[in-house]
């Protein structure tokens, strides 16, 4: 297979918008940003080994390529349109662009992204997804806003993708029924779009996590200039993961495991009522696990006592190393 059938495979993935003026076949790609908005980008580089497991399908790679820098969009609030794609593969593989093209591809018209252009080279498998879309120009979320007195807030179930990986690396036998649940959690991760945007006016902060809870709140203490209190008892944890590992091994996996894409959030305990609804209307879980303080520490608390991880973020298991 040479680049130009690899493109074409391509051509046909993604929405089609008509804010794309000039898309894949020319020079670069020329789109149309609306009056009053600005433009949003990310970018995230995926390489195999480091990011997910080289046994992966393509289908998979090509869903989480896309789903991590959505999961960014959601953290800001906003609007996801256009994505740009540089693919480096060892070999020409036929099937493996198929089925890539077809993992994004679902991801990218579930959120209305077109593709309109990239770059393909030969080397070992990396994929690299820059996401660019809009924001009305006051309404962004930042890690930056939240104040003593907020809620501390996270959507989902944080610790099952990372219990997920484990199954799929072979480190945890579980039940067909979890197994299935919990791996399905990392391979085909949903981006909280609606979420954060339907947070915009509401949250004073937002990140999404994605390497986990510990690492990640201490990012948005460190923004915003607070402190925070997490108290464990309150992580929602879902049935499949406190059926599948000991306790102590279950809250270690929600506060420290990464690649869950969930977002955590601040806002006044005003908004608890707006916050429960807007959970209802999208058919999500948001808890309330803890509140910002003045003083700049993060502290997780335990039965009344600060509880530390014996490993944070995504070396759980110190499996994978250079992210
Ligand atoms: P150039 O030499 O100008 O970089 P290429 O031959 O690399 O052109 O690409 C031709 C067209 O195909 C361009 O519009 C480019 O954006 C698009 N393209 C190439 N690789 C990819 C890819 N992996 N995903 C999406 N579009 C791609
Ligand atoms: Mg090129």
């Amino acid at each position: 297979m040479s680049e130009i059938q690899l493109i074409e495979h391509l051509r046909s993935a993604g929405a089609s918008r008509d804010d794309v003026v000039v898309g894949i076949g020319d020079d670069a790609a020329v789109v149309e940003i609306p009056a009053g908005y600005r433009l949003v980008a990310c970018v995230d580089a995926l390489l195999a080994g480091t990011h997910f497991p080289e046994t992966i399908s393509a289908y998979h790679i090509g869903w989480r390529s896309l789903a991590v820098n959505l999961s960014d969009f959601a953290a800001m609030g906003a609007e996801p349109r256009w994505a740009t794609l540089v693919l480096s593969l060892p070999q020409a593989d036929d099937d493996w662009a198929v089925d890539f093209a077809r993992g994004f591809d679902a991801l990218a018209r579930l959120h209305d992204v077109a593709l309109i252009g990239g770059d393909t080279v030969r080397g070992p498998v990396s994929i690299s997804v820059q996401l660019m879309g809009v924001a009305a120009s006051d309404k962004i979320l930042l890690r930056s806003g939240a104040s003593a007195g907020d809620d501390v807030w996270v959507s989902g179930f944080p610790g099952d993708a990372a219990a997920g990986l484990a199954v799929l690396e072979g480190r945890l036998n579980l039940a067909a029924t979890a197994a299935d649940y919990l791996s399905e959690r990392f391979l085909l991760p949903t981006p909280r779009i609606a979420l954060g945007q339907g947070l915009v006016g509401v949250a004073s902060a937002a990140i999404d996590i994605s390497d986990g809870l510990y690492v990640d709140s201490g990012r948005v203490a460190a923004a915003s200039r607070v402190g925070l209190v997490i108290e464990m008892e309150r992580l929602p944890v879902s049935r499949a993961l406190s059926e599948s590992c000991e306790p102590s091994e279950v809250m270690e996996l929600a506060a420290t495991g990464g690649d869950d894409y969930e977002l955590l959030f601040t806002a006044r305990p005003g908004h608890r009522k707006a916050i429960e609804s807007l959970a209802g209307r999208l058919n999500m879980s948001c808890t309330r696990i803890g509140y910002a303080i003045e003083e700049q520490t993060v502290t997780y608390v335990l039965e009344s006592e600060r509880w530390m991880p014996s490993h944070t973020g995504f070396d759980h298991f110190a499996h994978r190393s250079g992210r």
